[in-house]
């Protein structure tokens, strides 16, 4: 990792130093953060000529190389501190909380643009809305371009950030075109390497975010990580990461709850830990309390499915959605395990 004297370089030294790694095999890539970018060289890094040539250039202040399989991901790394602008909200700075349904129902619009007020009223800080699904079954319903003007309504009309999965190139282009703030990588894929690499280049410097999910067969937390390095290799390192519960399931709920890796991330990264627990217990009435069981392992935030009316509801919003209610409640407990949480810190100290 390159870090300049100022907080960026210059067009004119950004290619002086481009044109050095490039006779290195390896190449540079600029990590925007909020204060100051950073750039990351590609490829071996370690080669001590490129090293000293660069450090001899008037205007590096220092390179980093960074003992870790994750350049950029790794709690070491100089994106350390990187932090993730959201709305009106840094996310770890108080509890993220995203809510809405699990699937947008095309034929009734109204239905998700009211839950989008009712999540907002309830406390959320982003709104959540499926557009495009994967479902085991070709023939369930499979999502609708068409519902990414809903999703784009309810965040003109409540002011939040919004967050739809995409699962192919077609879709990514449409969601980033329309303004989605945060780009969910669902469960099935978050494996798929090549849809990681275009989301991090697709996405570079335009403050979109992405909601990286845990495989249902992710073993090793190095290898959730190392997907995350993939969309921050390829340029945008604004990712936090989702458990969601693994396969096997544990009997009775619909996957292996996995919350408990949350202090096992933050120990060798720094992205943000948003769990969500519906896909997880996968019933409404269990959702709370794995909810909570996040929060107390310190993770940053949750993704709740919340419908008006989860009876209405498609997708897996009939039986794990929460009512707008309930969530309210949710919220105000979230808050008093995040300070005790956060007491509990300080008093660790
Ligand atoms: C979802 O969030 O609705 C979803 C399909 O999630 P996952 O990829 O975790 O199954
Ligand atoms: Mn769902």
């Amino acid at each position: 990792m390159i870090i300049p004297k100022e907080s960026k370089l210059t067009a004119v030294q950004l290619s002086a130093l481009s044109a050095i790694v490039e006779e290195y095999d390896c190449k540079l890539q600029a990590i925007v953060g909020h204060h100051r970018s950073v750039y990351a060289v590609l490829g071996e890094e370690r080669k001590t000529v490129m090293i000293n040539r660069i450090l001899g250039l008037d205007f590096i202040d220092r390179f980093d190389a960074v003992d870790s399989p994750f350049k950029l991901m790794d709690i070491n790394s100089e994106l350390a501190h990187h932090k993730i602008v959201l709305g009106k909200h840094i996310v770890g700075e108080g509890p993220f909380v995203i809510a809405g349904h699990c699937t947008i129902d095309p034929k009734n619009p109204n239905l998700f643009i009211e839950s989008a007020h009712a999540v907002k009223e309830a406390g959320a800080k982003a709104i959540r809305g499926g557009v495009w699904k994967p479902r085991t079954m070709p023939y369930s319903f499979q999502g609708d371009d068409a519902s990414v003007k809903i999703l784009m309504e309810a965040r003109s009309q409540t002011g939040l950030p919004v967050d739809t999965e995409v699962m192919d190139e077609h879709q990514l282009r449409i969601a980033v075109e329309a303004g989605v703030d945060i780009l969910q990588v669902g469960a099935r894929n978050a494996l798929n390497y090549s849809l990681l690499k275009s989301i991090g280049q697709m996405t570079q410097n335009k403050k979109i975010a992405v909601l990286l999910k845990r495989s249902m067969g992710m073993g090793p937390i190095n290898e959730f990580i190392a997907a995350a390095e993939y969309i921050a290799a390829a340029g945008n390192p604004d990712i936090m990461l989702c458990p969601r519960g693994t396969n096997p399931t544990m009997d009775g709920y619909r996957n292996y709850p996995d919350e408990s890796i949350t202090p096992l991330l933050k120990e060798k990264t720094w992205a943000p830990v948003i769990v969500d627990p519906c896909h997880s217990v996968g019933r409404a009435k269990y959702v709370p309390s794995a909810a909570l069981a996040a929060i107390a392992y310190g993770a940053d935030g949750v993704i709740i499915e919340s419908h008006l009316d989860p009876q209405r509801g498609i997708g897996d919003d009939p039986k794990q959605s929460i009512k707008p209610a309930v969530l309210k409640q949710l919220i105000i407990d979230i808050e008093a395990i995040w300070a005790i949480k956060n007491r509990t810190v300080l008093d660790s100290n």
